[in-house]
């Protein structure tokens, strides 16, 4: 079959997928014990997509028992280390064979755009295999020891791993969590989010395909405040990590009290800025840049680079450009291949920004603003908004859709204050040519991923190379690389004395 390239070609292709909404459990689809559902929407029409199960209480202990099994077999967590990266590698590669389907699943469900959605959900498979390789080669530790004795330091499985992933990166941000959980040795209980959850179900059917053992991993499609919520309450879940949004992150710190004191993974929300030194050059470029920054997957990214903020020496003219840029931009329909800028996730996703929008205050002036093409619904135009106020409501408060503010500043210290000056910390963006400028800024940033000169996109395959960890109610736990695989283990001594 060859690919789709126009947007009439990928709704012929929309139209002949199947779409399996079962809950996976114990190596295969089953039908749910439940009898609630919720619908699926399709983002490029409107209409409903497909009903899925609901999963409750039966649905849930049913996974977490078959997990349980699995784990405790050691079929899996005992296996060795070259053995399971050889599965893990066979499951990237079959998640690259089956990316435009994974992508097209993504687009129809929560509205991103083709070109993106199927470069980004075949890239999935680089990071099964990063970590299948990083789990391979990570080493344990001897300590020193005398002639009689021997001190082991080793990483254990946590054990039951659940995820609750969000819909922003639906194959993207499932298999940074799915990913070194298998690859550290645990069992996963996935539950993507209620928006698009078919392409994560989809994965569940390639990893078995490539021969993981039943139990390993299993999905469960549902909504937050059921299958979410019974999941993080659960007392046989030994682990649970989270993408999502500070107030479910909030929520789920207070499950895990209420259960079995579980740790907790958290990536939360952010209001990521990027800060413009006096000294960069090419100021078209760099406005292009910053507007793809808050444009990209239609804002919809917890590293969104909303709050641009610009040396007072260059404020006028890349504010003038940046307002060029948005006057200028068209939003489109999801399944045109060329299009930047899709429709937001849904109805939901679409209030909510509309709502942001008609309540920023009086100090923040709108300007400039794009056009909505109105070929599907939920489109929302690029935003670009003079903050006037660095305690308002735009600049405090994480939008999730194409919005940003610009801003100026005097110093260092004045950006440093600035870009610090929110509950968040998750990402932040230097845009300088003075290393040492970029390097001592660094230092008092409370952000967990930096970038200098560079959008803080998702690096699909780049997984395995970086760590980092967010600040403040942006969540905590080490994410990405060694540091993020080595999350999903627990650390264990063992001293062996000899006679
Ligand atoms: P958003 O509002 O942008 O969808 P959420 O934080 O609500 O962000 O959703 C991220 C993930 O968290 C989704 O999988 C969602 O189902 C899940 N979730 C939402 N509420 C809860 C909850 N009370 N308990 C557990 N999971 C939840």
């Amino acid at each position: 079959m060859t690919n789709p390239s126009t947007r009439n070609e990928w709704l012929e292709r929309a139209s002949t997928l199947e779409l399996d909404g079962r809950p996976f459990i114990g190596g295969r689809r089953h039908g749910a014990k439940t009898d609630s559902t919720f619908n699926l929407v399709n983002v490029t029409t409107g209409e409903n997509l497909a009903t899925l199960p609901d999963c409750g209480t039966e649905d849930v202990d049913a996974a977490v028992a078959a997990a349980r099994r699995a784990f405790e077999t050691g079929l899996w967590a005992k296996m060795a280390p070259s053995e399971r990266s050889q599965i893990l590698k066979r499951f990237g590669d079959l998640v690259a064979k089956c990316g435009e389907t994974l992508g097209l699943l993504d687009t129809l469900q929560m509205g991103m755009p083709i070109a993106l959605s199927t470069a980004i959900a075949p890239a999935g498979g680089g990071i099964l295999r990063d970590f299948a390789e990083l789990a391979e080669h990570h080493t344990n530790l001897i300590l020193p020891s005398a002639a009689t004795a021997l001190i082991t330091q080793i990483r254990r499985p946590k054990g039951v791993v659940a995820a609750i992933t969000p819909w922003n990166f639906p194959i993207h941000v499932a298999l940074s969590k799915v990913a070194p959980a298998l690859a550290a040795g645990n069992s996963v209980i996935l539950k993507p989010s209620e928006i698009a959850p078919l392409a994560c179900l989809m994965l569940a059917d390639l990893a078995t395909e490539a021969g993981l053992p039943d139990g390993v991993f299993n999905v469960l499609p549902g909504l937050g405040a059921t299958t979410g919520r019974l999941l993080a309450l659960h007392k046989d879940v030994d682990c649970l990590t989270f993408t999502g949004s500070t107030a479910t992150g909030l929520r789920l710190l207070e499950y895990a009290a209420q259960s079995n004191m579980k740790p907790l993974l958290l990536e939360c929300g952010g209001k990521s800025p990027q800060i413009v030194l006096d000294d960069v050059g090419d100021l078209d470029g760099l406005a292009q840049v910053l507007f793809d920054g808050f444009t990209w997957n239609a804002g919809q990214v917890c590293t969104n680079g909303s709050r641009i903020l610009i040396a007072e020496a260059l404020y006028d003219r890349l504010t003038a450009r940046l307002i060029e840029k948005v006057n200028a931009a068209m939003t489109g329909h999801a399944l045109e291949p060329s299009i930047g800028i899709g429709p937001l996730a849904g109805t939901l996703q679409h209030q909510r920004v509309s709502a942001f929008l008609e309540g920023v205050e009086p100090s923040d002036h709108l300007l400039a603003q794009g056009t909505i093409s109105k070929s599907v619904p939920f489109e929302v135009a690029p935003h670009l908004f003079e903050a006037g106020d660095p305690n308002s409501r735009l600049t405090q408060s994480e939008v999730f859709g194409p919005v940003a503010s610009v801003m100026r500043f005097k110093d260092e210290a004045h950006a440093i204050a600035l870009a610090n000056g929110t509950r968040y910390g998750l990402s932040a963006n230097i845009w300088t040519k003075d290393v040492a400028a970029a390097h001592r800024i660094v230092q008092d940033l409370r952000a967990g991923f930096v970038s200098i000169n560079r959008v803080p996109q998702p690096a699909p395959a780049g997984a395995r190379f970086y760590s980092g960890e967010p600040f403040g109610m942006s969540g905590y736990g080490a994410d990405g690389g060694l540091a993020g695989l080595l999350s999903y283990t627990r650390l264990q001594s063992v001293n062996y004395h000899f006679a």
